[in-house]
């Protein structure tokens, strides 16, 4: 089985953009034959109540998914067995660096950009035993040979990035966002990653962590974000950015679908349109490149999408 996926993390409403690419994943995977899989990434900023309202916002927009919703908080083995195996093979090692000292030394000059210098790579014991006596919880590290990394995107062609010792548990015990997504993506046969492309500059470092347990990488579509007008990414103070905000505007779930698909290209002004209706016309080569500017039209006022 081959799936696609959604994965939101249950910080808060999902606005506009994110309702855009959740249509996108689902038109990905829905056009390719694979199956939907929809993921809450909950191993950290949960907000009470946002997963139900995000599940009842992709329900009400026809964003079908198959099989039972997964969540990573209860797949916390899984993330601890990948690294043990790690361990396994002498490729893990603690780091007691603060996230300050990490920045300090990663804007030395020759550093490479965003990337870990590699401080606690080679700690004596005593070293490593004298920060653990001053109280300092380490964090685990892949000890990597690449420095880069290149993906295929669908959109964005060969990228290449930057790819570092790179945390796989946090120093508050969280298995760190790359590793829980590797491992949730292999575990669940997901081959086709479709999401925003603020995480471009994360899939080689995770294409790279997949190689290194003996995982194939998925395919990789990075969509086009959504702006506000003022060209910073969407967010609340834009206006009336998330369903329930169109809805109170007199919107309705059909009416956004037609807006959302409007912005991509894939519907006629005056024309209404249905997710469904999306499969036929869907064609990933055609997809707009540029971000999605939502202007004052949708978030500010009644008027026709
Ligand atoms: N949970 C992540 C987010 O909402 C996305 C993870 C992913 O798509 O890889 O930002």
């Amino acid at each position: 089985m081959t799936a696609g996926r959604f994965a939101p993390s249950p910080s808060g409403d999902l606005h506009l953009g994110n309702l855009r690419t959740a249509l996108l994943a689902w038109l990905f995977a829905r056009t390719s034959g694979r199956t939907f899989v929809l993921r809450v990434d909950d191993l950290d900023r949960v907000r009470p109540g946002a997963e139900e309202r995000q599940l009842d916002d992709l329900r009400a927009l026809g964003l079908t998914w198959d099989g039972p919703v997964v969540h990573q908080s209860e797949r916390v083995a899984l993330y601890d067995a990948a690294i043990d195996r790690l361990r396994d093979r002498g490729l893990v090692y603690k780091c007691f660096c603060t996230r300050r000292e990490i920045l300090e030394a990663a804007s030395a000059p020759h550093a490479p950009q965003g990337a870990y210098p590699g401080t606690c790579r080679d700690l004596t014991a005593a070293e490593r035993a004298e920060r653990i006596a001053a109280g300092r919880p380490p964090a685990l590290r892949l000890r990597s040979d690449a420095h880069s990394f290149t993906v295929h995107d669908l959109l964005h062609g060969e990228f290449t990035g930057v790819v570092d010792d790179l945390v796989l548990r946090r120093n508050d015990g969280t298995p760190a966002y790359n590793l829980a997504v590797v491992v949730d993506d292999a575990d669940q046969g997901i081959d086709q990653v479709v999401r925003g492309d603020d995480l471009l500059s994360s899939a080689p470092r995770q294409a790279f962590l997949a190689s290194i347990l003996g995982l194939s990488a998925p395919t990789y579509a990075h969509v086009p974000l959504a702006l506000g007008p003022d060209g910073r990414r969407l967010a609340k103070r834009d206006g009336a950015v998330t369903l329930a905000d169109q809805r109170s505007l007199g919107r309705t779930p059909a009416e956004v679908v037609t807006l959302l698909a409007r912005s991509l290209g894939l519907a006629s002004e005056g024309e209404s349109v249905s997710a469904e209706d999306l499969r036929a016309r869907f064609d990933p080569t055609r997809l707009p490149r540029d971000p999605w500017v939502v202007g004052a039209e949708v978030t500010a006022g009644r008027a026709h999408p």
